[in-house]
């Protein structure tokens, strides 16, 4: 897949999206010396000279430019998130003083020393030093960091025109009757929670039968308007499973088809002439997913540009008491020792329709082909939902 372009979008729909800017600060942040408690701001030299006794000149909230100390040994009343009025250096809190007839006199508690309850104007960043880097996906925190930067817009990567067709003559939509020959079309439900929870948002959906004419019309439409075509179902041996077939026809490159790996060993990927990424899963529901998740959506987030850290390696729990000889995935929940450490309680599908068994799960691991068992404590990589 290619990366996809940049585009500008107001900084409230940026949730999910990857940033491909770098984000720098508007000023010093704090902007200004400021106050992070409610009290009065006084000068520390008049405390530590032996005054205990201040009268109040003026009141500093926040918002509002900076009052000035008139007299050393006055105080201004402060707000927290005022800025500090001239000629003080430190708050203190007016849990520390008593207040009778605008004098404040401090309890034996009250501590002055410089800049104490101030927090000091660039202390947390300054301007040009980068806040975030391009390649961050934005979640909550990231968003306040562009706010406080001062953009109303931001520079993200382009969502890509998702097509997700499941293909199968026995599919029902939910809330349609169904007949006892027919299963509900629950994997591109599935597919688009999956994209949507993984920040995709711009995902129109299909269903095509087993039929070869319908399946060249349809998708020779679908590879032209879309940036990545996800297929369920058809790319197996069986006699109607066409989608590999019309591919071709259609121009579609073929880069890989079938993995050596337990579920989802007919997977098909291809590369239209257009660039579209085309790739074909196979329609048991477990392999769908778990293929959705082992390939697609890495491929994805390299296309968007997202850094992103490896999947974390984690121990089984248990023993898996049969050797495989190739690739298997497994469902598991994650949970933890007494020392704090995660451990992966394996939750086997009873085969790859069992999609029932993936409810509830944290993810799946990936077990390395091989003839022995694989014991409590083996480390395999996690990949979770
Ligand atoms: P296929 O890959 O087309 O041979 O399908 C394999 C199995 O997955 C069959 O039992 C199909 O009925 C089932 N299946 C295919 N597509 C879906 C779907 N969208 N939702 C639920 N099950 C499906
Ligand atoms: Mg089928």
């Amino acid at each position: 897949m290619t990366r996809q372009p940049a585009a500008t979008r107001p900084l409230a729909g940026c949730l999910g999206q990857t940033l491909r800017q770098d984000i720098y600060a508007e000023r010093d942040n704090p902007p200004f010396d400021r106050v992070c408690m409610d009290g009065i701001a006084i000068r520390s030299d008049a405390l530590s000279g032996g005054l205990r006794q201040y009268a109040l000149e003026a009141t500093q909230p926040a918002g509002v430019p900076a009052l000035t100390l008139a007299n050393a040994a006055g105080a201004i009343e402060v707000m927290t998130g005022a800025m500090l009025p001239g000629g003080t250096d430190c708050v203190i809190p007016l849990e520390e003083y008593e207040l009778i007839d605008r004098v404040a006199s401090l309890k034996s508690n009250a501590l002055g020393e410089p800049h104490r309850n101030v927090q000091r104007r660039g202390s947390d960043s300054r301007p040009g030093v980068p806040m975030l880097r391009a390649g961050v996906r934005l979640g909550a925190p990231e968003i306040a960091v562009v706010a406080s930067a001062g953009l109303a817009t931001v520079s993200v990567s382009r969502q890509p025109r998702f097509m997700v067709v499941s293909t199968g003559d026995e599919l029902i939509e939910p809330g349609e009757p169904i007949a006892p020959h027919q299963v509900r079309r629950s994997n591109a439900y599935a597919l688009v929670a999956s994209l949507a929870a993984h920040g995709f948002e711009e995902v129109r959906t299909d269903h095509l039968l087993d039929d070869e004419s319908m399946l060249r019309d349809r998708l020779a439409r679908h590879l032209a308007q879309s940036d990545v075509l996800i297929l369920s179902g058809g790319v197996s041996k069986g006699k109607f499973d066409f989608v590999p077939k019309v591919l071709k026809e259609l121009g579609v490159e073929e880069v890989f088809y079938r993995v050596a790996q337990r579920p989802g060993m007919p997977m098909w990927f291809g590369v239209s002439s257009h660039g579209c990424a085309v790739f074909g899963l196979p329609g048991n529901p477990v392999a769908t997913l778990v293929c959705l998740v082992r390939y697609v959506v890495p491929a994805l987030i390299a296309a968007m540009g997202t850094r992103r850290t490896p999947p974390p390696p984690i121990a089984l729990a248990v023993p898996i008491l049969r050797g495989r000889p190739m690739a298997s995935f497994v469902p598991v929940t994650v949970q933890y020792d007494d020392h704090g450490r995660q451990l992966a309680q394996p939750h086997q599908p009873n085969g790859s329709g069992d999609f029932l068994a993936l409810a509830g799960t944290d993810g799946f691991i990936e077990l390395p082909p091989q003839a022995a068992p694989y014991p409590a404590g083996f480390v395999a990589t996690l990949h979770r939902w």
